[in-house]
């Protein structure tokens, strides 16, 4: 018999590995954290920051103030990048850069940051809270009684001399599953998949080492005009590149510039009511949209002068975030999905840009006039095989079909965000056996509870089972009404992470008993006390503080405050005590995942600012 309870965590990309960072942080009990990864080179970075697929040229998307892995310590990354990252090995200019909160940052280092982190948590977890990790990839998972078993396929290099992989079971109290993005295969270039030419994961080890080959005066062919495009496009201009780059997407949406000292803010704007009005069709809908959009945008422009106009669409689309919700339940679900199917880029860049390091040289090439980078807007409907030994890329634009004969082309993400599509074995395992379900509304990822609970066919959750990342897109998007990248980048996973693991804490904590009280009372009169507050204020500094001795200090006066509580009754059982505690616990999750404010908001309002932070206007 197993002494203490496992979680099983599947995929240690960023929302694995800052899951298990909060399970480390957040558990006061005994508790084993199995942290599983198929490919051994994506532990603590996934496809996004991994070394191999990512050249020193390639930085984040967004500014590097905003990759710390806590929502609630905004200056974690950068901190850690200028006075405690090892940087023998780094290359130029970045082995003596200073990092500041609106610059670059390249993203091969986010894979040292996570295991700096991860490797803390467990120094300051609380005894017997233990991290193992293991390679190998988990195929299916039975629930059975009150466990459920994990099937792992063994990594390659486990395999016999036949390459058959053996198979393990593992048992666990909880499964948590952090796959990440599930790849689609190109419909348009069936014909090329394995071509020379045609470079299909321009992220890969192999994608990377062809890109840097391709030789200078080469004309190349990118599939995509948005940010993996960009990154393509500048490693070869950095590169001296010299031939023709044509960049092609359907809605040639590019990447916006963030100006030079860009910060994340939120501003109030009235809500756009007219769109909570029944829908009748698309056109009329639209209509109704471009108006609210242009009158909230001169709002800003007039009522915020202050703000960069650059960045003024940002703001909107994050104002906008809360009414979302009340909108979307007025679209019936096949427009919707038409809707976000046609729309998805252009939200993603009106709500998200980049940064100068990667735009400057790709805008520089476009101008100066000697046509290395031209844009092209059509839809690409075949890529074939030339005689020559190129590729023809069939382009169909407004006016004309037009064929583009390149020595090579770059394929950039197609993501499988329906995930009946997917051909992952577990994720397969999953829906036939109806432990998750396609979501209803978007066609995007899965049903999926408020607390991260993957949800049956007939609405039931499954409680030992939790998601984060993007297989909750489509629930990000109807209930939180984020929408494009922001419905499963890195801020949707920091705040999945903390709900995520102070749920499977507070569920392997209490015992069933204490579940179904907990049902039946408490919460209501939360935050009518001061004593609540106060204890609410003292469980955010404790869920967030990242050494062992700081929460034990910070849990020894949670108790105080909870015994000495005039309404809060002193714990006369050990089942009441521990319900007072989920209470507190669960009003001081939903305060460190406020999504109204910014993170450096956040740290003002919950009392965890620093001095020069609490001076900051
Ligand atoms: C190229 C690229 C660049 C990006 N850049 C940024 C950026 O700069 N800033 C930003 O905020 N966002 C960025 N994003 C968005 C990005 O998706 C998130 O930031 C984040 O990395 C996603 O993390 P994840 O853990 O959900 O997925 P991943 O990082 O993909 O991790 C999932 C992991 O699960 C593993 N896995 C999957 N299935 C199994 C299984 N059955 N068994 C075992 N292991 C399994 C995979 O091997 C993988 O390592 C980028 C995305 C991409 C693709």
């Amino acid at each position: 018999m197993r002494r203490r309870p496992r979680v099983i965590i599947v995929g240690a990309g960023l929302a694995g590995t800052a899951t298990a960072i909060r399970l480390l942080q957040f558990a006061r009990e005994p508790l084993e954290i199995v942290l599983l990864e198929r490919r051994h080179d994506y532990r603590y970075a996934g496809v996004a920051y991994h070394r191999d697929g990512n050249p020193w040229d390639h930085v984040f998307n967004i500014q590097a103030g905003r990759m710390s892995a806590f929502r609630e310590d905004v200056n974690d990354f950068v901190r850690w990048a200028n006075h405690e990252a090892d940087r023998s090995g780094w290359s130029a200019p970045w082995s003596d850069f200073t990092f500041v909160e609106s610059g670059p940052a390249p993203r091969r280092i986010y894979h040292d940051y996570l295991t700096d982190r991860i490797a803390e948590a467990r120094l300051e977890a609380y005894p017997d809270v233990e991290l193992v990790e293991i390679d190998g990839e988990a195929v299916s998972l039975d629930i059975s009684g009150d466990h459920a078993e994990v099937s792992i396929r063994q990594s390659p290099s486990d395999g016999d001399a036949d390459g058959v992989m053996p198979t393990r079971t593992l048992t666990a109290d909880h499964v948590i599953l952090a796959t990440g993005m599930e790849l689609k295969e190109p419909a348009f270039a069936t014909e090329v998949l394995d071509h020379d030419a045609f470079i299909r994961h321009p992220y890969s080890t192999d994608g990377v080492r062809r890109l840097l080959a391709i030789p200078a005066g080469a004309s190349v062919v990118i599939v995509g005009t948005v940010l993996s495009a960009y990154d393509s496009v500048a490693l070869l201009l950095r590169q001296g590149h010299t031939g023709t780059v044509h960049l092609v997407s359907k809605s040639g949406t590019r990447p916006r510039t963030y100006p030079e000292h860009h910060e994340h803010g939120v501003v109030r704007l009235p809500a756009p009511t007219t769109l909570f009005e029944p829908y009748q069709d698309r056109t009329e809908f639209l209509a109704r949209v471009q108006a609210e959009w242009e009158a909230a945008c001169d709002a800003v422009t007039t009522e915020h002068p202050d703000i960069d106009r650059l960045i003024v669409t940002e703001r909107v689309a994050k104002a906008w975030e809360p009414y979302l919700p009340r909108v979307i339940e007025q679209i019936p679900t096949g427009e919707l999905r038409q809707l976000l199917q046609e729309f998805s880029t252009q939200i993603a860049s009106l709500r998200v840009g980049a940064v100068l390091y990667t735009t400057s040289i790709v805008e520089h090439a476009m101008e100066s006039g000697q046509g290395s980078v031209e844009f092209v807007v059509g839809r690409i409907d075949k890529v074939a095989p030339a005689t020559s030994g190129q590729l023809d890329v069939v382009v169909v634009t407004e006016d004309a079909t037009r064929v583009i004969r390149a020595d090579f082309v770059v394929c950039n993400f197609g993501r499988e965000f329906d995930y009946t599509h997917v051909d992952s074995p577990l994720w397969m395992d999953l829906l036939a056996k109806k432990l998750v379900t396609p979501h209803e509304r978007t066609g995007r990822g899965i049903e999926i509870s408020s607390s991260g609970t993957p949800l049956r066919p007939s609405g039931e959750p499954i409680e030992m089972l939790s998601a984060i990342g993007v297989m909750r897109e489509g629930d990000e998007i109807v209930r939180n009404g984020r929408t494009g990248a922001f419905a499963f980048n890195l801020a949707a996973i920091k705040n999945h992470s903390i709900v995520v693991a102070a749920h499977v804490v507070e569920r392997l904590e209490l015992d069933r008993d204490g579940r179904a009280a907990l049902h039946r009372s408490l919460t209501a009169d939360e935050a009518t006390h001061d004593e609540f507050e106060q204890a609410v204020a003292v469980e955010v500094k404790r869920l967030a503080a990242r050494s062992r001795a700081a929460r034990e200090r910070l849990d020894a006066q949670l108790v105080g405050l909870l015994r000495s509580g005039r309404r809060i009754p002193a714990a006369t059982a050990e089942q009441d005590s521990r319900l007072i505690r989920v209470a507190v616990n669960r009003a001081a999750v939903r305060r460190l995942t406020d999504i109204s404010v910014t993170p450096r908001q956040l740290r003002r309002q919950l009392g965890i600012a620093n001095d020069e932070e609490a001076g900051y206007s």
